[in-house]
């Protein structure tokens, strides 16, 4: 079949398995290209197929030389569909894995249940003995709790309404948009699915089966952003959520000292995935951010953060780097004066005539459809692929 894009807002309904394959290999190379890190051996990665976390993966196999477990919720092929990008990359990711000797098992299921937890602990058990670190990268619009309910996340303030520009990624034009407040309830939810009760779930479990090794690692993601996002995002039901996911690092440690776990959150760089494109105001923030992070060389992408983090901020010499909040600050470069002084700059005068000058609405597009496998310029479109 010959598989092309298929955009509806911010969502692509279509994935090219060869594109997706080529992606997960340009990491691997990247990885590659950087020297071997001495880290973590066995690892289990919540989350594992896209974004952050498939990034996490590849540094931990191709960076590491570790085994990897990976869980994520992908959807495959149908005689109708293609699969989801996510199931592509770890389809291409085992077998390059594969392909070097490094063991790379994925179970495809919801991560939040109780019984995916305890067929994750019995492969560990039958084929790692224990892990040595938890990746938890999940982005995700529902759970299911233990309890039955089953919680919804939404992207609201939770003060009053926030009216900022936006950019209508349909028409490119930047229009006025309105976030309102979310409900006491609605901001429960948000943490019930965002914040850290499953990590900890995650945690207790492992260690209760005894596959989580003594002084095991564990990260979590997270992101802050600048004033401009922070009604929305920071300060918004996600943040709240994030701030719940901060705590609970902390949390884990403490309840964990014992066997001497250490739980920490990495604040990681806003960047074009399939969770981020979905928030209001941030693809705007993210192509200004672009345009400057590029022209001033600092640009990165997630493989770029990912092995940075285990390289210098994790496994590197000086152990591992943390603000005074006790966060990996991955936004370190984002987050630097000189980069806000221009975005914020940027982001008062941005309008939709100058949106293409002052945006690298460019760069945006591409991580776009790249994410979904599209637009590489060594892949050869018009061939018939098979859909797997
Ligand atoms: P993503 O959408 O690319 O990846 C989400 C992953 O979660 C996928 O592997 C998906 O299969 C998996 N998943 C979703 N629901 C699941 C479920 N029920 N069971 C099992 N797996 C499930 O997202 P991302 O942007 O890489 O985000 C990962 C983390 O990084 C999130 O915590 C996010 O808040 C954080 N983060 C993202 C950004 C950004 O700009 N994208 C910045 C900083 C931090």
């Amino acid at each position: 079949m010959i598989i092309e894009p298929k955009v509806k807002g911010f969502i692509c309904t279509t994935a090219h398995p060869l594109g997706c394959a080529e992606n997960v290999s340009r990491q691997i190379q990247y990885v590659k290209e950087h020297s071997k890190i001495a880290g973590p051996k066995n690892v289990l990665v919540i989350g594992c197929s896209t974004g952050y976390g498939l990034s996490s993966r590849i540094t931990a196999a191709f960076g590491c030389q570790a085994s990897t477990l990976g869980i994520m919720f992908e959807k495959p092929a149908t005689e109708k569909r293609t699969a989801t990008p996510g199931w592509y990359n770890t389809a291409a990711l085992e077998s390059m894995a594969s392909a070097e000797g490094l063991y790379a098992r994925t179970i495809n299921n919801d991560a939040f249940a109780p019984n995916v937890k305890q067929e994750a602990i019995d492969i560990i058990r039958k084929d790692l003995g224990q892990v040595d670190m938890v990746i938890y990268s999940i982005a995700a619009p529902r759970r299911t709790a233990p309890d039955g309910v089953t919680y919804h996340s939404t992207l609201k303030t939770t003060s009053e309404s926030y009216t900022n520009k936006s950019w209508n990624l349909v028409d490119d034009t930047i229009y006025q948009v309105t976030i309102n407040p979310a409900s006491e309830e609605e901001v429960l939810a948000t943490q019930k699915v965002m914040g850290g009760e499953d990590w900890k779930d995650w945690i207790t479990a492992l260690s209760s089966a005894g596959v989580l090794a003594p002084g095991a690692l564990t990260i979590a993601y997270s992101y802050i952003g600048p004033e401009v996002t922070h009604p929305i995002y920071f300060n918004g039901t996600i943040g709240m959520a994030k701030r719940h996911l901060h705590k609970t690092a902390e949390e884990i440690t403490k309840e964990f000292q014992e066997t001497g776990i250490q739980a920490y959150v990495s604040v990681n760089k806003a960047l074009v995935t399939q969770a981020s494109s979905a928030i209001p105001i941030v693809p705007l923030y993210i192509a200004l951010l672009y345009k400057v992070m590029k022209a001033k060389g600092l640009h990165e992408g997630c493989i770029e953060q990912m092995q940075r983090m285990f390289q210098e901020k994790i496994f590197g010499n000086d152990g591992i780097i943390l603000d005074n909040n006790r966060l990996i600050r991955m936004d370190d470069y984002e987050m630097s004066l000189d980069v806000q002084e221009e975005v914020k700059r940027n982001w008062d005068i941005v309008c939709s005539d100058n949106l293409k000058e002052l945006g690298d609405t460019t760069g945006y597009w591409d991580d776009f459809y790249n994410m979904f496998g599209f637009y590489l310029e060594n892949i050869d479109y018009s061939q018939d692929v098979p859909m797997m």
